[in-house]
């Protein structure tokens, strides 16, 4: 129920950059309503407490009727409003300043008319400063304690009224314990809540870390075969070249296409082309070296990244990736399952881009196709 009552700073009232979401407006409204219900029922309690006074003969049964009255409007104004949305215009939407000024003011004007039951206004004022606290900031807490010192003040300094705790009969002795029960009962469930909170937002923050580490591998990685996808593999190969091209050192791509896939899809299903492309893409991660940047480039076409491999040597392991593809036991994937790879492999000429670099790795690979598969060709 606490969980998304965040302290918010009493700043830039009126700040329209927050309009949020409808769900989230609705959201708000809820939780809002939830708090309104608990402060209505700390009321409540209040109010049983000045009936039990009432009935002691400690005041009048005009006391608790007054304070209900007065209580249940100021709550009811306050959900008014809520409900109207004008809360939401300000960033702090609990208005919880607000609350608690008339809240104060409330208890203040009861502990001046009823200064025979003084004692429930009092403690209800604990309550309240630690039910606004929850959602405080600095700020607000700073501006409560000022408004309840100089309320409380004017009311011990400048006025001569006895403010009694009842103790005289058995039935007001019992009314004074179960005040104290009760504003003990809620100091303690707003501990709880405030604890409950406080445990929220700290998984709240490993749920966030967790995410957040899923989005980096997600625009990192290709979720299917676990190979980077194209925006990082295009970005590996703009990084190479630059350090090629700086240290002078060789470096070469290859464009990897699978033969005849889509056949795979048409004869095997679907889900036999995505374990093919699995298994292809753990197949390479196991034989390139760690220097070696392997990326799915697009549906079944892969981009493997050599630095420091110069033409021969690029030549030389991308054949011998294409012998290991040959050999690997497909069968075991499903019976009748076989693959074999095609590659077009380029190196780097001096003051080339990236984007001439791999069209001659394409035109190679079409070049390996026409040539009937399972084949490397070099650019
Ligand atoms: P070629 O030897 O000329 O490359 O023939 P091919 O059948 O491999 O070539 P083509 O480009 O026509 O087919 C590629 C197929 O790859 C088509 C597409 O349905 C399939 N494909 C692309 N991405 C995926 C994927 O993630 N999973 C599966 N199962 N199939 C995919
Ligand atoms: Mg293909
Ligand atoms: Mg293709």
């Amino acid at each position: 129920m606490w969980g998304a009552v965040l302290p918010l700073k009493l700043t830039d009232q009126f700040d329209f950059s927050d309009v949020a979401a409808p769900d989230v407006l609705k959201r708000r409204a809820t939780q809002r309503r939830q708090l309104l219900a608990i402060t209505a029922l700390s009321y409540l309690t209040d109010t049983v407490v000045l009936v039990l006074y009432a009935y002691a003969g400690t005041t009048s049964l005009t006391t608790p009727l007054v304070f209900l009255v007065c209580a249940l409007l100021t709550v009811t104004c306050f959900a008014i409003l809520s409900d109207a949305h004008f809360n939401d215009r300000f960033k702090d939407h609990y208005l919880v300043l607000q609350q608690m000024s008339v809240s104060f003011l409330l208890m203040l004007a009861f502990i001046y008319m009823a200064p025979e039951v003084g004692c429930v206004f009092l403690c209800s004022l604990f309550v309240t400063v630690a039910l606004g606290s929850l959602r405080s900031t600095m700020l607000q807490i700073g501006i409560a304690w000022t408004l309840i010192t100089a309320g409380l003040a004017v009311l011990f300094l400048f006025t001569d009224i006895p403010i009694s705790m009842p103790h005289g009969s058995p039935a007001e002795r019992f009314a004074t314990l179960l005040l104290f029960v009760f504003t003990i009962s809620r100091c303690m469930m707003i501990g709880m809540f405030s604890s409950a909170l406080r445990e929220s937002f700290y998984s709240q923050g490993l749920a966030l870390k967790e995410a957040y580490r899923r989005i980096e591998e997600l625009a990192e990685f290709d979720e299917l075969t676990g190979a980077h996808n194209r925006r990082s593999i295009m970005h590996a190969l703009a990084e190479e070249a630059e350090r090629a091209a700086r240290s002078k050192s060789p470096c070469s791509v290859a464009l990897i296409d699978l033969d005849w896939f889509k056949k795979i899809n048409d004869h095997f299903g679907h889900p036999v082309g995505d374990e093919v492309l699995r298994t292809f893409a753990i197949t390479l991660f196991a034989n390139i070296r760690l220097i070696d940047k392997f990326g799915r480039y697009g549906g079944e076409e892969f981009l493997l990244v050599l630095p420091e491999a110069g033409e021969d040597v690029a030549g030389r392991v991308v054949d011998r990736l294409r012998t290991i593809v040959a050999d690997v036991d497909w069968n075991s994937i499903s019976p009748g399952v076989d693959m074999t790879m095609s590659a077009g492999v380029a190196t780097l000429l001096p003051g080339e881009t990236v984007d001439s670099l791999l069209l001659r790795a394409d035109v190679a690979l079409y070049r390996a196709k026409d040539l009937g598969r399972n084949r490397i060709e070099r650019a």
